[in-house]
């Protein structure tokens, strides 16, 4: 019995560190989307076309750290990620919306007062919001996908991101938590109405469950995820954060051709960082002072490199540099 409940335990701490993805049934059949999306999109979009973004995430995750990080966790930083992850994961996360929030006509929940009055304050009818959508989704140059998000200032808008990037992203323009997604990748639509995406949107309104948007509206608007967006929404402060990781960590471990190859790079970011507007919650005093220390530190390091100091040198004035970064990041987080 121990040894049973044992083995029981490893497995399912094994499940626990590394969750795999998985695909998510389609809530009805292949045939019930018809006439606006026919079936035999329908199975390929979802049993390959979805399917592949969720066996080469698993694949990209697979014996990594990254493998025990929550979807949302994945998003959120995915300029630090591989290109595998970040349209993998981008891929899983957007057709799992889509499918949620298409229901054949008969099925469709009706659309709720709370979120309907936000649509009409915003955009003076649900009318007009479709028509914002329409435009988002026929002006997306190329792949990619028309959004509906609510931003951490609580808001609505209509937004569109390239390729399978969404809105949790931190490389996204407009980030928020989506609450409709419209794929307009020519494989959502090409079989039926080939390179006629207008069409293709014209029909997709068919099949959008504004009760399912609606709730999703709701749970948007008290999710956690708004204010860590909101928190992270700070691009000088990844992009400095990127090239102190790229050259620090060599650097420890005695390689110290990147910090000397890339100082100018450091202090142009630094520079950038410390001249960059933080978002609202970050923007405090203290934090203001550390950058402009973390800029001098810099400016120490690229004139160390300048006249060809010694790696020992080199490694201290690096390790104060990180150490300033880290209190700004704590800073932040207070
Ligand atoms: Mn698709």
């Amino acid at each position: 019995m121990k040894a049973l409940l044992s083995l029981l335990f490893i497995s399912m701490s094994t499940l626990l560190l590394a969750q795999e993805f998985s695909l998510p049934a389609l809530p009805y059949s292949f045939a019930s989307y018809e006439p606006y999306i026919d079936a035999q999109t329908m199975e390929i979009h979802h049993d390959k076309h979805h399917q592949a973004y969720v066996t080469n995430l698993n694949k990209a995750l697979a014996g990594t750290k990254l493998a025990t990080l929550s979807m949302n966790q994945l998003l959120m930083d995915v300029s630090f990620r591989s290109d595998a992850i970040r349209n993998n994961a981008g891929g899983h996360y957007n057709h799992s919306l889509f499918w949620e929030i298409l229901a054949p006509k008969d099925k469709q929940t009706s659309v709720q007062a709370t979120f309907e009055a936000a649509v009409n304050a915003q955009y003076g009818s649900m009318d007009s919001l479709r028509k914002a959508l329409t435009q988002a989704a026929s002006t997306r140059f190329g792949s990619g996908w028309a959004w509906l998000i609510v931003t951490p200032d609580k808001k609505l808008m209509v937004t569109s991101t390239g390729n399978q990037d969404n809105p949790i992203m931190d490389v996204a323009k407009d980030r928020g938590i989506p609450v409709l997604g419209i794929d307009v990748w020519e494989h959502a639509y090409y079989l039926k109405y080939q390179n006629k995406r207008a069409d293709y949107l014209g029909g997709i309104f068919n099949l959008i469950d504004w009760g399912i948007v609606s709730e999703k509206y709701t749970k948007a608007l008290v999710d956690p995820l708004l204010s860590e967006i909101e928190k992270d929404n700070w691009m000088a402060l990844k992009d400095f954060h990127k090239v102190m990781a790229q050259t620090y960590h060599p650097a420890e471990e005695g390689n110290f051709v990147p910090l000397r190859t890339r100082s100018g790079d450091l202090l142009a970011k630094a520079i950038l960082l410390s001249a960059s507007k933080p978002p609202v919650v970050k923007d405090k005093a203290n934090i203001h002072e550390a950058l402009a220390k973390l800029e001098e530190q810099c400016e120490k390091i690229y004139e160390l490199v300048e006249k060809n100091a010694k790696d020992a040198v080199l490694m201290k004035e690096i390790t104060k540099a990180h150490d300033l970064f880290h209190q700004v990041e704590e800073l932040c987080h207070d």
